[in-house]
C-alpha cells in the first residue's frame, strides 16, 4: 500500500464533520481512515496494513475485493442495476434458487430483506401471521438487530435504550456452560436444565400465546457459546409440542463461517424460518432474508403476505450473493473453515490459553471462536466488568491496542475477543496472527490478580 496520509486527513476530517456513526458517542470515537482492502488485509493512509481479524463484522467470509465477486457486480451493473420486487429478474432467481438448495429441511422459499435486522423483523411478522398468537421468546446473551422489534428481542445492552417494553418479548435463559445460570457441572446437566428452563417459561407465559422462540444457531456477537449436544434438537421438540415456530438466526453463523453451510447443519436440526445476511454475498452489497418452510409458505399461498421493501431482492445484490456461493463452492471455502478451524484455529487458541492466566476459556469452531478473558480464572471474574466503559474498560483497550500495534485487528466485545477471520484465510495467516495474539495476550495478562 502506497501511503497518501494527506488524503487520509481529509477523509477523517469530512467523516468527522459529516458522518454519524453507529452506537456511538459521536465525539469520542476516532475512526481509522481505510485505504483499501484484498484478502484477508486492509490498510491505512499511512501505509499500514492489518490482518482483519473481525471479517468487517463477521461478514466478508471470502475476504475483501475477491475478483470473481466484483467481476459479477460489475457486469449486473452493467446488464440490469436495480429492477422492482414484483418482477422476475435472472440474478434473484438464481441466488434464491442456490441459497434454497443449501438451506436445511424444505426451507426451500426466499424472502429477501436489505440485512438481518430486517430479516428478523419479517421472521417474526411471519410467525405471528402464522400462529396467530402475540409473542416471541428470545434469549439473554443474543443480538438480532438495531430495528425496532429486532433489537427488543436482543439480549443484551444494546436493547436497553431501545426497549419499549411492549414489543411483545420475553427473554430466557440459553445454555451456556462457563457461565451457568443452572448450577450444572456438565454439559449434560446444562442442556436438561436449561430445556426444563425453556419449557417452564413457555408453560408460566401459556404456549397459546407464544408464536416464536428464535435463537442464534450459536449466539455471536453474545460470545460465540456453541449449544450443548441436544439443546437445539430439545428446543425443536419443544415448538413441535407447543406450536410454536422455531427461527433460527443465522445472520452470522451462516455460510461457512461454523465450517458447515448453515451453522444448523452441526446439529442436524431444522427451524421452520431461518434468517440470514452478511456471508450470503460477504456483505459487498446489502442483503439479508429469510428461507421458509413449506408450511409457512403455503399460509401465504392464497392470503396476501403483509410485507415487502422497495429493494428485496436487489438485483446487484442477489448477483454478488450467485458469485459469493459459486466462488465457496468452487474453492471450497467452507471445508476450509471446518479444516483450518480444527487444525490451526482451535488448538492455536487452546495453547495460548494454556501460557496466558488472563484466558479462562476457549470455545468455538470452523472461523467462528471466541477467548474469554478473566481476572481470575478459578472466579472466572472477567477481565473488564459486563458492558464496562472507559476506565473500567482499559484492559480490554491495552489488549486492543496491542494486536492493532502488532498488525491484526481484532474483533473485541467486552471481556472477550473473538477470533473470526475470513473463511479463505490461510493456514499461514492464521498462524500470523495467532502469533500477534500471544503478545497482546501478554497485555492482558498484567491485569490479572
Ligand atoms: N442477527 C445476528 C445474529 C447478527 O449477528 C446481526 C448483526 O450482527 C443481526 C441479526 C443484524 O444484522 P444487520 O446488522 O445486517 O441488520
Amino acid at each position: 500500500p502506497q501511503p497518501n496520509p494527506e488524503v487520509g486527513a481529509a477523509v477523517k476530517a469530512a467523516d468527522r464533520a459529516h458522518v454519524f456513526h453507529s452506537w456511538s458517542a459521536q465525539e469520542l470515537i476516532d475512526p481509522l481512515a481505510v485505504a483499501g482492502a484484498e484478502g484477508s488485509y486492509f490498510w491505512d493512509y499511512d501505509g499500514r496494513r492489518y490482518l482483519d481479524f473481525t471479517s468487517g463484522l463477521v461478514y466478508t467470509n471470502i475476504g475483501y475485493q475477491h475478483p470473481k465477486v466484483v467481476a459479477a457486480i460489475q457486469e449486473q451493473a452493467a446488464r440490469m442495476t436495480t429492477f422492482a420486487p414484483a418482477f422476475a429478474v435472472e440474478a434473484r432467481s438464481e441466488a434464491a434458487r442456490l441459497i434454497a438448495e443449501r438451506t436445511p429441511g424444505d426451507l426451500d422459499k426466499i424472502f429477501f430483506t436489505n440485512g438481518g435486522a430486517d430479516a428478523v423483523e419479517h421472521a417474526v411478522r411471519m410467525a405471528r401471521l402464522h400462529t396467530g398468537r402475540p409473542k416471541v421468546l428470545s434469549a439473554y446473551r443474543s443480538y438480532h438487530g438495531g430495528t425496532q422489534q429486532a433489537v427488543n428481542i436482543t439480549g443484551d445492552p444494546r436493547r436497553w435504550a431501545s426497549d419499549s417494553g411492549t414489543a411483545g418479548v420475553v427473554h430466557f435463559w440459553a445454555p451456556f456452560p462457563y457461565r451457568s445460570r443452572f448450577y450444572a457441572e456438565t454439559e449434560e446437566q446444562e442442556c436438561a436444565r436449561a430445556l426444563e428452563h425453556l419449557e417452564t417459561t413457555i408453560a408460566f407465559e401459556g404456549p397459546s400465546t407464544i408464536a416464536a422462540i428464535i435463537l442464534e444457531t450459536i449466539p455471536g456477537t453474545a460470545g460465540i457459546m456453541t449449544p450443548p449436544a441436544g439443546y437445539l434438537a430439545g428446543v425443536r421438540e419443544l415448538c413441535d409440542t407447543y406450536g410454536i415456530v422455531f427461527v433460527l438466526d443465522e445472520v452470522m453463523a451462516g455460510f461457512g463461517r461454523t465450517g458447515k453451510w448453515f451453522a444448523a447443519d452441526l446439529y442436524d436440526v431444522v427451524p421452520d424460518l431461518m434468517t440470514f445476511a452478511k456471508g450470503v454475498n460477504s456483505g459487498y452489497v446489502p442483503l439479508g432474508g429469510v428461507a421458509i418452510s413449506g408450511a409457512i409458505a403455503e399460509t401465504f399461498g392464497k392470503r396476501p403476505y403483509p410485507g415487502g421493501l422497495t429493494y428485496s431482492g436487489h438485483p446487484l445484490a442477489c448477483a454478488a450473493a450467485v458469485a459469493t456461493i459459486d466462488v465457496m463452492a468452487e474453492e471450497g471455502v467452507v471445508e476450509n473453515a471446518a479444516r483450518l478451524g480444527e487444525s490451526v484455529v482451535g488448538p492455536g487458541l487452546r495453547e495460548l490459553a494454556e501460557r496466558h492466566p488472563c484466558v479462562g476459556d476457549v470455545r468455538g469452531v470452523g472461523m467462528f471462536w471466541a477467548l474469554e478473558l478473566v481476572r481470575d480464572r478459578e472466579t472466572r471474574e472477567p477481565l473488564v466488568p459486563y458492558n464496562a466503559a472507559g476506565e473500567a474498560n482499559a484492559p480490554m483497550a491495552a489488549f486492543a491496542a496491542a494486536a492493532k500495534e502488532g498488525g491484526v485487528w481484532p474483533f473485541v466485545n467486552m471481556n472477550r475477543t473473538h477470533v473470526v477471520p475470513p473463511c479463505n484465510a490461510s493456514e499461514a495467516e492464521l498462524k500470523e496472527g495467532l502469533a500477534v495474539l500471544d503478545a497482546a495476550l501478554s497485555v492482558a495478562d498484567g491485569y490479572v490478580g
